[in-house]
């Protein structure tokens, strides 16, 4: 059975005793779970607190973006070099907050990935088309463009979140999701999530399709109980 990646973006929730909670209470629920892999990505001021607390466990930390340069005069932004130094295995890049509300473009999203990658992070770069985009039937010209930045690489991964899907618990049919996966790896032969509103009760049916190797999850990876069942129909897919 092939192995599948369960990450959680938590985005800008879980204070660092907050996610400490969480993978302290967490941790019990998946101790054998080692089929496949869990990442917990918290927000950067909670990095330190969840790599302590699954310090002797099989699951992985990730940051939620970085910046490409490895240091120097930039504000408020983290580098590569940064991530490791604190314990972090892997990065998400160019999740479609940070296109919306922070500027990301294909170009930036490429330059982020290629440094993450050169620093020994696993990337879990994010694209996916909007509401209007997959109306207009631009779905598959608007990943081809988002692609285009990137190279195989064996620490990538990619994440198809389409943006409608994100926060709205509107989820992609197994079909949509599986139609798109199909298409995005003839393109770049790569590992490929599925990202948009996954819940307990669709995690079973998306994580059972051979071209969904996983699922980036949102806002059920915030509460313990949907969580720990996302992880379960991972094991049972
Ligand atoms: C995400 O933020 O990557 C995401 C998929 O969010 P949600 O699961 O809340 O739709």
């Amino acid at each position: 059975m092939r192995k599948k990646l369960i990450a959680a973006n938590w985005k800008m929730h879980k204070t660092p005793e907050q996610a400490q909670a969480f993978v302290s209470a967490f941790l019990p629920h998946v101790w054998e779970h080692t089929r496949d892999e869990i990442v917990l990505c918290p927000a950067f001021v909670a990095l330190p607190a969840v790599v302590e607390a699954t310090r002797d466990s099989q699951i992985g930390v990730g940051g939620q973006d970085m910046f490409w340069e490895k240091e120097g005069a930039y504000t408020g932004a983290i580098s590569a070099p940064m991530l490791r130094a604190v314990g972090c295995s892997h990065v998400i890049i160019g999740h479609s907050e940070r296109r919306q509300y922070f500027g990301e473009t294909d170009e930036t999203v490429g330059k982020r990935v290629q440094a993450a990658l050169e620093a020994g992070l696993f990337v879990i770069a994010c694209i996916g088309e909007t509401e209007e985009e997959r109306e207009r039937n631009e779905t598959e010209d608007v990943l081809r463009r988002q692609l285009s930045v990137l190279a195989p690489d064996d620490n990538l991964v990619l994440a198809y979140e389409p943006v409608w899907a994100i926060g709205t618990g509107k989820t992609a049919t197994p079909e949509m999701a599986h139609e798109a996966h199909d298409f995005i790896k003839s393109q770049l032969d790569v590992p490929v999530l599925y990202g948009g509103s996954v819940k307990p009760e669709n995690a079973a049916e998306l994580l059972s399709r051979s071209s969904i190797d996983g699922a980036l999850v949102g806002g059920a990876s915030l509460d313990l109980e949907s969580f720990t069942a996302i992880c379960r129909a991972a094991i049972r897919s």
